[in-house]
């Protein structure tokens, strides 16, 4: 019998199969056919400690039995007090207002609306988003909006909303677009800049500098346009540091996060603001209170989760682990460069990337699904985009998962393409 379930980014009429899992551990997916398979995209970039981590099922648990949901409007719990406390506490000043919502999707949502609506406040006419070429923002209309266009969101392009794009800092193209930056921002009816910091994923693993960042905030700031940074990937150690800002030096006026919030364990985002843009929304009038709520919102589970996953940041080791593996995906990446096939090397922090050299390109050429069919058989979960391989493990994964995974690329890369 074929399964009534219509799953994501999947073509079903390729009729490709659908591993089914019964079980994680650490770095590691167990499915009912009995095979290890190992998982080297943290499950599309949210598992950063590990799968099933104790502490964090711990407090999953507990909570579960105290309080499963509240209205959160008007409505507290002490989870998500100790959250944004603790949030406020961790995440660079003066980030000090913490809006809860339930994924990525959402918290870019209420950052533009934040955004939109903090000049609506002021009575400013500030109404257009500038964003960086190859980003992505999420899969909501408004995420679309701000990323990149193309086969993904093609049919829904007509009521997607306009916004300017602003060309991707490549090497030796920087001061292109620092230019475009300054030309857009000093025309004066734009509301914000979104930026993926250092690493714009799904467009394709592309890194830019942290001068080109710092010089993007400073742009900005000096034009009075909201810096809207979307760490809902890059956050939680990814990049080798809690935030991407921090390696430029910057503070954003909005900072989503979400995906390594509760350590990949249940879905919650926040969205962090400046008083700036909370004093805009501050009144006697309900007019301008924020208007943005989802039922799920601050869920008392997930942010007991994301309690966890702070208290393991502050007692566990993390930061060894991430530079542990940061140096151990150096030394595979070193080794897979030499491989005739692979070509654009790069890396920052825990993630690796680079491009398998195939005759056809683009996400929607047949090479990706088919070095992902060539991974899966291998027992390592790797999805590529188009020809692009990258490996995004858990932080605790041990030196024979990763060099399994690092051989599987050399192998699938020796195989025909
Ligand atoms: C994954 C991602 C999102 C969307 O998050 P969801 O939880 O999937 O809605 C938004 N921005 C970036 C940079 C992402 O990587």
């Amino acid at each position: 019998m074929t399964s009534p379930v219509w799953h994501p980014f999947h073509q079903h009429g390729l009729e490709e199969p659908i591993p089914l899992v019964t079980h994680a551990e650490g770095a590691a997916l167990y499915t009912a056919d009995g095979r290890r398979v190992i998982d080297a995209i943290s499950s599309w970039w949210v598992t950063t400690h590990g799968h099933c981590h104790p502490r964090i099922m711990a407090a999953i648990r507990e909570q579960s039995e105290r309080l499963d949901q509240l209205i959160f409007a008007g409505w507290t719990h002490q989870p998500a007090e100790d959250l944004a406390t603790e949030l406020v506490r961790i995440m660079p000043r003066p980030l000090d207002h913490v809006f809860f919502s339930d994924s990525g999707s959402t918290s870019v949502e209420v950052a533009l609306k934040m955004a939109l609506g903090t000049f609506a406040h002021r009575g400013e006419e500030r109404h257009r988003i500038l964003v960086l070429e190859h980003s992505y923002h999420g899969d909501t209309i408004g995420g679309m909006s701000v990323g990149a266009r193309g086969v993904f969101n093609r049919p829904y392009a007509p009521l997607l909303f306009d916004v300017e794009t602003i060309p991707f800092p490549a090497e030796g193209a920087e001061q292109a677009t620092l230019d475009a930056l300054e030309r857009a921002c000093a025309r004066g009816d734009a509301a914000a800049f979104i930026v993926e910091p250092l690493l714009l994923g799904a467009g394709g693993m592309l890194l830019y500098p942290a001068r080109v960042l710092a010089e993007m905030r400073a742009i900005c700031a000096v034009h009075g346009v909201l810096f809207i940074a979307d760490e809902v990937m890059t956050a939680w150690g990814r990049t080798g540091t809690l935030l991407a800002c921090e390696q430029a030096g910057i503070v954003p006026d909005i900072l989503c996060l979400s995906k390594g919030l509760t350590g990949g364990s249940l879905p919650l985002a926040v969205t962090m603001a400046t008083p700036e843009i909370y004093a805009a929304h501050y009144s006697t009038d309900r007019a301008r209170q924020f208007f943005h709520s989802s039922s799920y919102t601050a869920n008392p589970i997930a942010c007991a989760a994301a309690n966890a996953n702070l208290a393991i940041w502050r007692e566990e080791p993390v930061v060894d682990r991430i530079a542990s593996l940061a140096e151990r995906q150096t030394t595979g990446l070193a080794r897979l460069a030499q491989h005739p096939r692979i070509a654009n090397p790069r890396q920052l922090g825990t993630v690796i990337a680079m491009d398998v050299l195939a005759d056809q390109h683009g996400y929607l050429s047949e090479i990706g699904p088919a070095l992902k069919a060539a991974f899966t058989s291998r027992d390592v979960l790797l999805r590529p985009l188009g020809n692009t391989v990258y490996v995004m493990p858990p932080y605790c994964i041990n030196d024979a998962d990763l060099a399994q995974v690092h051989d599987a690329i050399a192998a699938v890369a020796d195989g025909p393409l």
